[in-house]
């Protein structure tokens, strides 16, 4: 089937936009990729991860000393994940390539496929954000619905009660579960990936292989099995939980639109009834952008609204460009979805389950 397309812009309100967010680069001089606190972070992340790591699986600690140390280990891998590897899959870590892959390939090291990412976040989700059947952020069928054109089944009544044990197995399905379907079906929703060639093969399996050895065959070899799954699963289901609820903040709330693409007739592209520019701003909100502490672990993607509109500007810049993108949308009238705490937006995504929960299906 060939890929749905959007309505062209008609407004001058997009190129304003990409007018004087350029101008802001310029007249600033700065690049728009990352900057040194953001490197000298990734550095500081990623011997975080080292030093954990090494003191919970080689020096044995106390139990109670080991589980707060497996949620700090769970917490810098999300982190690493929100500011290194998903700047570097878009490319805006650094203006050097080869820094970018290497910081994309964290998520390798991690445990999940950054091909498969590749396809699936910077192609598909940037793209086609909460278009059902499209967005694989959106399908957690038959679990849980999250879009009014999903299939409606009576557990999704109790399915705002019950999604943090869903959200606690993301992390696990993703890596163990997730990434093989896709490589082996070649598919992602409705859209096929993109043809992997040998190097793509090679990445796929030696990350695999990669994370198994790190977090599954020395912690087994150095602390016994026992100890090793209590400690696994804790490790999984926490870096599960935190990574769902930022993604899911900045798509599954009220303020968000849910859209299917339609068929057209004379054409087997189906069409989305929308600009691109107004269909991301209508699907993205921003939390908590006021908050530091939030700002720095998840990587601006409390800013999600300056990111969907320009993913490849690095997140560091967002909290200035925010106040741009906001003035635009101010003098165009154009919607901008924020909820000022972390709060408000957790209360919305559940006020959000509930309501489609029981709401008809389109
Ligand atoms: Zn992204």
């Amino acid at each position: 089937m060939a890929k749905p397309k959007f309505i062209q812009p008609s407004v001058t309100f997009t190129q304003e936009l990409k007018r004087r967010i350029d101008a802001y680069f310029v007249d600033n001089n700065i690049d728009k990729t990352g900057n040194g606190k953001l490197f000298s972070k990734a550095i500081i992340l990623m011997s975080l991860l080292a030093l954990v790591y090494i003191h919970l699986v080689f020096f044995t600690p106390p139990t109670w000393l080991a589980v707060v140390e497996t949620l700090i280990l769970s917490s810098i891998v999300a982190a690493i994940g929100f500011n290194v590897m998903h700047d570097g899959g878009h490319g805006s870590f650094s203006k050097n390539k080869t820094l970018n892959k290497f910081a994309a390939y964290s998520l390798d090291l991690l445990g999940g496929s950054s091909y498969m990412w590749n396809m699936k976040h910077n192609v598909i989700h940037h793209t086609y954000t909460n278009v059902d059947g499209y967005d694989d952020d959106i399908e957690a069928q038959p679990w849980m619905r999250m879009s009014p054109t999903q299939k409606k089944m009576k557990m999704h009544k109790y399915q705002h009660v019950y999604f943090w044990f869903f959200y606690c197995l993301l992390y696990f399905a993703w890596i163990f579960q997730a990434d093989f379907k896709k490589y082996f079906t070649k598919k992602i929703g409705l859209i096929e990936i993109q043809k992997m060639n040998a190097a793509d093969h090679f990445s796929f399996w030696a990350g695999k292989a990669l994370f198994a050895a790190v977090f599954m065959v020395i912690p087994i070899f150095k602390l016994g099995f026992v100890t090793w799954i209590i400690g696994f699963g804790i490790f999984l289901a926490f870096t599960g939980l935190l990574i769902a609820m930022v993604f899911q903040l900045a798509h599954v709330v009220e303020d968000c639109n849910f859209v299917k693409a339609a068929a057209q007739v004379n054409s087997d592209a189906e069409i989305i009834e929308d600009e691109w520019t107004q269909h991301q701003l209508k699907t993205t909100a921003n939390f908590a952008t006021n908050n530091k502490v939030v700002n720095w672990f998840t990587g601006g993607l409390n800013f999600q609204v300056e990111h969907h509109l320009f993913p490849r500007i690095s997140h560091v810049h967002y909290p200035e460009i925010s106040k741009i993108i906001k003035q635009v949308c101010a003098e165009y009238n154009v919607r901008y979805n924020e909820y000022r705490r972390t709060r408000e937006a957790i209360m919305s995504h559940v006020r959000y389950l509930r309501y489609m929960g029981t709401a008809p299906q389109l």
